[in-house]
């Protein structure tokens, strides 16, 4: 067994970049997907790479909302109420993470994984040719009432303290920024330094056809199981047809599939929950267009430029990942969008669906399979795994060769939640 060959199980963004930084790093990799490369939930985010991002959903202002979220009618989160206590010790674990020196941490750790991901998706968009789908020109947080941005100040003193680059608009120089938007927020904040795609899926595909270009394997198929082959310490694979294969390092990633997975395969168990997310595109009346992603934060959806047109992708549905579809919140966020931008038509009959992987403290696990040598993890991206694919896959390439780490991999190792 050729010690240098990696198999890759998973191509959504995390999975295709590990395969071309091991690959750029001199291993030989074959990237194993059940569908093409990008056509789950990295095809169906919103396409931002945000330095904003670095907060993640338990700060410690969760505690002054949570009596109301617990109502389950927010459009910006709801939950099934079974899912929940199903997942009850992940939901402690989750909100224990709120407080501050945990929250702390994660943004430190957070921030760091997204900047060197930011850089890393640069070079990458210009070696796939596919540079015409970056903008550079930031996102807006936009707020409904005085109130709502007096609400934001805990973000706004953790993007300063991070030297995270943002501008304070008031109506006028929002309408300046964005003049189709409605006026209807008296204030917003423009996140400067934040880059956005304009077809995710297609950024993942151009990234493997470059990962192909350089001699990379990719093998539609599915994965049902993997276990120790008996050569020398090496994987085999078990594909779903019946096929084996074999490797000498096998990489998961594969995004809200991996608790499954790894609970199926070798019985091993992660606190993972699904947060739910829907998408819709729209056309625009007129002329109208947007220039940049916008979250109106009131109204709790994301609005985003795509090449397919106007992508409205809502807010937290926890849930059983195959549970059947609830496109209550889909329908709100329209409502609320259409408030503030003038949305024409539907351009689908049905609303996309995907789920965020989320483990209790709001990082990725990146690094190799405690008790399993050779294993190697990189799964648990939340809502920000489209913009650190490309930082997750320089860490997990540096630690499997014991090079130094552009990052402290401390906390994203697997250990915090496997043993
Ligand atoms: C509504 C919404 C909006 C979002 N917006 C943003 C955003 O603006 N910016 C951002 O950074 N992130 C965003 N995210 C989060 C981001 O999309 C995810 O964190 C990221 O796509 C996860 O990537 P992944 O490669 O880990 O998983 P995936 O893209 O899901 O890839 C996993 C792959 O594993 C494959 N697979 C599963 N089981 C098997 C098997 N048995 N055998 C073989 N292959 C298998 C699947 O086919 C899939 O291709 C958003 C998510 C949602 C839901």
């Amino acid at each position: 067994m050729n010690k240098n060959t990696v198999a890759i199980v998973g191509a959504g963004i995390v999975g295709v970049s590990c395969a071309l930084e091991l690959q750029r790093r001199g291993h030989e990799v074959t990237l194993f997907d059940r569908t093409a490369p990008g056509r789950e939930t990295s095809y169906g985010n919103a396409g931002v790479i945000a330095r904003s991002s670095l907060m993640p959903f338990n700060h410690p202002g969760l505690w002054s909302v949570l009596p109301r979220l617990l109502k389950n009618t927010a459009a910006s989160f709801r939950y099934d109420p079974v899912f929940l206590a199903r997942n009850l010790s992940w939901a402690v674990r989750f909100l224990a993470c709120a407080r501050a020196s945990v929250f702390q941490e994660t943004a430190a750790a957070l921030d760091a994984l997204i900047r060197l991901s930011i850089s890393e998706h640069r070079r990458l968009l210009v070696e796939a040719q596919a540079a015409q789908r970056l903008r550079t020109n930031g996102w807006l947080f936009l707020y409904r009432s005085e109130g709502g941005f007096a609400g934001s100040r805990l973000s706004r003193e953790t993007f300063e303290r991070f030297g995270v680059a943002t501008q304070v608009l008031n109506a006028d120089d929002l309408s300046d920024l964005e003049p189709h938007l409605k006026p209807l927020f008296p204030r917003a904040l423009w996140i400067k330094d934040t880059d956005s795609v304009d077809s995710p899926g297609q950024v993942v595909e151009a990234y493997a056809r470059l990962f192909v270009s350089r001699g990379g394997q990719v093998r539609q198929a599915a994965i049902g199981g993997l276990g120790r082959s008996g050569t020398g310490g090496a994987w085999e694979l078990r594909e779903e047809s019946g096929a084996v294969l074999e490797a000498s390092k096998v990489v998961l990633a594969l995004g809200p599939w991996t608790r499954e997975f790894l609970q199926k395969s070798l019985g091993l168990s992660v606190p993972m929950a699904f947060e739910r997310g829907y998408h819709m595109h729209y056309n625009a009346v007129g002329n109208a267009s947007l220039g940049r992603p916008v979250y109106d934060t009131g109204g709790a959806y994301v609005l985003s430029p795509m090449a397919q047109g106007l992508r409205l992708s809502t807010g937290v549905q926890l849930a059983q990942r195959d549970a059947p579809r609830n496109l209550v919140q889909l329908e709100l966020a329209e409502r609320a969008a259409r408030e503030a931008f003038p949305l024409e038509s539907r351009l689908e009959a049905q609303a996309w669906m995907g789920s965020r992987p989320t483990l209790p403290d709001s990082r990725p696990i990146v690094g190799e399979c405690p008790r399993h040598p050779g294993l190697w993890l990189a799964f648990g991206h939340q809502h920000i795994g489209f913009s650190t694919g490309p930082g997750t896959a320089r860490l997990l390439a540096s630690l499997m060769r014991g090079e130094p780490c552009d990052i402290d991999p401390l906390p994203f190792a697997p250990g915090r939640f496997l043993r």
